[in-house]
């Protein structure tokens, strides 16, 4: 038995800024098992982020693909429940050669090693034997590897081997993509202001936008009563922090502009300088992903440009995103920026 969900799968794993190098990696070794330099792939990220859904849709395609290969899903700490069974019985030997026989093994919150030296030994001897007989493995952390205070030197190295992808925060197309998925899965209709309502205010993770889309749920059933926005402020009262500041395009201007150490006035005129004109395009971008403004109001707050000029900027930034990593970290960082500062 390989301990998956079978719920969780690529199909139902929505792609989005915030996750793309991980899901195409996963998607990668999930063709070609062993055969990628994505080994180990590890996916790290915060939590209800989607790292175990992300992990284990791996295994489910492998599967899929080739219903003969042993996958296992674990987490660490199962694991290290299991080697501390096994050391009282005196069968370390078993323990360590049951999962030598595995070709895709998923160890998902390796962060819970930490400090377990004897559990940490019999993974380093399971890794580098299955990693030298070409098989995959698949870790997940709450956080990058090289933060992984209590955990051997000699396995953070191994981790390195491989690919690091992280999974962040979904902005809110993401969240409005996710959400829409959930409803349809589940048969739910609700209107779209109000799946606007709850992508836009929920923004900490996808576990609570699962919650919240439940409590609508329960709250309109109990109450007999179809979904509709007053329902939704309602019910999202007790997700929303009350402190939680609104982010305004003049807010994410002033943070773009501390970001890239860009003067203000040179956002809003017709400067033409490369690092200039990308610091307006993403400023234009977050406006449009994190605030619920008009494309005409956005391109007035840069100098009366007008709509068109704010959908080329768009167009430009997720573009950019896809083919220039440093460019796509500095577009995710501000990302988690005006997340964080709305907190
Ligand atoms: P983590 O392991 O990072 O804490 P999970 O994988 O448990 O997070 O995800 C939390 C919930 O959110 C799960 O129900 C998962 O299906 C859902 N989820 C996370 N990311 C996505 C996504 N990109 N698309 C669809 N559902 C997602
Ligand atoms: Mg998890």
């Amino acid at each position: 038995d390989s301990q998956l969900n079978h719920n969780y799968t690529f199909e139902s794993f929505i792609e989005g800024d915030c996750n793309r190098v991980a899901r195409r990696a996963g998607k990668t070794v999930s063709d070609k098992p062993g055969g990628t330099s994505f080994n180990p792939l590890v996916i790290y990220g915060g939590v209800g982020l989607g790292k175990t859904h992300l992990a284990q849709a791996i295994g489910n395609e492998v599967k899929r693909q080739a219903p003969n290969k042993a996958v296992l899903y674990v987490s660490a700490e199962k694991f290290i429940n299991q080697f501390i069974d096994h050391s009282k019985n005196n069968i370390i030997n078993d323990f360590i050669h049951f999962y030598q026989l595995i070709d895709v093994l998923i160890v998902d919150d390796i962060q819970f090693f930490a400090r377990a030296e004897k559990s940490q030994d019999a993974f380093f001897a399971i890794f580098n034997h299955l990693h030298q007989s070409g098989k995959q493995l698949i870790l997940t952390s709450d956080k990058p590897p090289k933060d992984l205070d209590g955990v051997q030197e000699r396995l953070l190295s191994r981790f390195r081997w491989g690919l690091s992808a992280d999974v962040g925060l979904p902005d809110f197309e993401t969240r409005m993509e996710i959400l829409e998925m959930k409803m349809r899965n589940d048969g739910l209709e609700m209107p779209k202001e109000v799946v606007k309502y709850v992508a836009y205010n929920i923004q900490s993770n996808v576990r609570e936008l699962e919650g919240a889309l439940i409590s609508l749920l329960a709250q309109s059933s109990l109450n007999r009563k179809e979904i509709d926005l007053e329902l939704a402020k309602r019910v999202l009262k007790s997700f929303v922090k009350t402190s939680s500041k609104e982010i305004t395009i003049e807010s994410i201007q002033k943070m773009v502009c501390e970001y890239f150490d860009v003067a203000y006035d040179k956002l809003l005129q017709k400067t033409r300088k490369r690092e200039i004109v990308q610091a307006r395009q993403i400023t234009m971008y977050l406006a449009k992903s994190f605030t619920k403004n008009s494309l005409k109001t956005i391109g007035e707050h840069f100098g009366g440009r007008d709509h068109t000029t704010v959908i080329h900027s768009c167009q430009t930034v997720k573009d950019l995103m896809d083919t220039d990593n440093s460019f796509r970290d500095s577009v995710i960082e501000l990302q988690q920026k005006v997340q964080l500062a709305a907190m």
